[in-house]
């Protein structure tokens, strides 16, 4: 078998389109511009490219994007104060805290700052909440990108068996949660689980989001399953840098139905995904409908 590739750099741009002719709508019909506020403290210089992107988009779709940064020396104070203002900025529809932060300051703090109806990251707990009891919320942006590359290959999920291989608050947990709102049947798997191969063959919908390059081999796949490959790893080779993902891909392709590449499948859906949530924050704000994806 070779499996579909699954070219998440189109799905992300024909959704990036979507968010586009919205906005245009928006601006048109009710005089309203999404904007979305950045914050970046320090100079990581994989998070300077992460944010560099996100802005890009974000004016490329037709939002405004305003850009904060802050020393890597700044107190966590300042940070607050910071949030604070955007919070209460009428033309700031979604503000996105580019993590990690330096270790002086608490991302739990940082994160509960955050307005909820502006976190278009969905990582505060109010939000965290409100998918986990079903209610509408803003949702993290890796985790809704994944379900739309899987619901790319099956429109509907419910009932399938799928395992997410990771449980952070960014990704695993989420995207669990996404999944039983599709009525998958739904495990997560850990740096814990005992004999984590077997509990992946059962996969008919693998979502790998561990950050361990080539964790998952070919024979950890069911044949046919669909496989969404989260993990980002930098592998060096002389003076240039690779991306690697979790999925062992040369294998896998070999043994699934469906698979996400590294890099190009679920990267360019995350800031895709971003700019569905900025306008959707912008809408509710604005006591306005929102876009379906
Ligand atoms: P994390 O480090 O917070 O969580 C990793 C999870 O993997 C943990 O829950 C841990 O229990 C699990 N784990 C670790 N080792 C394991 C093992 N040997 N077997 C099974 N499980 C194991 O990471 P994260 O923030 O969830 O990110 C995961 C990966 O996804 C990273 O590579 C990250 O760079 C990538 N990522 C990509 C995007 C994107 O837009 N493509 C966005 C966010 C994260």
């Amino acid at each position: 078998m070779t499996a579909l590739i699954i070219d998440g750099k189109a799905i992300a741009a024909a959704l990036r389109a979507k968010v586009a002719a919205q906005v245009d709508r928006l601006s048109q019909n009710h005089g309203l511009l999404p904007g979305l506020a950045t914050v970046l403290v320090g100079d990581n210089p994989a998070s300077q490219v992460y944010v560099g992107n996100k802005s890009k988009m974000t004016a490329g779709a037709g939002m405004r994007s305003f850009d904060h940064r802050l020393p890597a020396s700044a107190s966590e104070a300042d940070l607050l104060s910071l949030i604070d203002r955007l919070n209460r900025d009428p033309a700031v529809h979604g503000i996105l805290v580019q993590l990690p932060l330096p270790s002086h300051m608490d991302a739990h703090n940082v994160i509960e700052a955050i307005d909820p109806a502006k976190d278009v990251d969905g990582f505060h707990p109010m939000n965290a909440g409100r998918l986990a009891t079903g209610l509408p919320a803003l949702v993290p942006c890796t985790p809704l990108g994944c379900v739309l590359l899987a619901k790319s290959v099956h429109s509907v999920l419910a009932g399938r068996e799928a395992v997410v291989v990771g449980r952070s608050n960014i990704v695993g947990k989420p995207l669990a949660q996404l999944l039983i709102a599709e009525s998958a049947t739904v495990t997560v798997a850990h740096s814990k689980t005992r004999d984590l191969s077997a509990v992946c063959r059962r996969a008919d919908l693998l979502f790998a989001a561990v950050g361990r390059r080539e964790l998952v081999r070919g024979d950890w796949i069911k044949s046919g399953a669909t496989v969404i490959d989260v993990g980002i790893n930098r592998v060096e080779s002389g003076n240039k840098t690779r991306i690697v993902g979790d999925v062992a891909f040369d294998e896998a392709r070999t043994v699934a139905g469906a698979l996400t590449p590294v890099p190009g499948g679920v990267g360019p859906m995350t800031i895709a995904c971003l700019l569905v949530n900025t306008l959707r924050a912008a809408c509710a704000i604005a006591g306005l409908p929102s876009l379906e994806t």
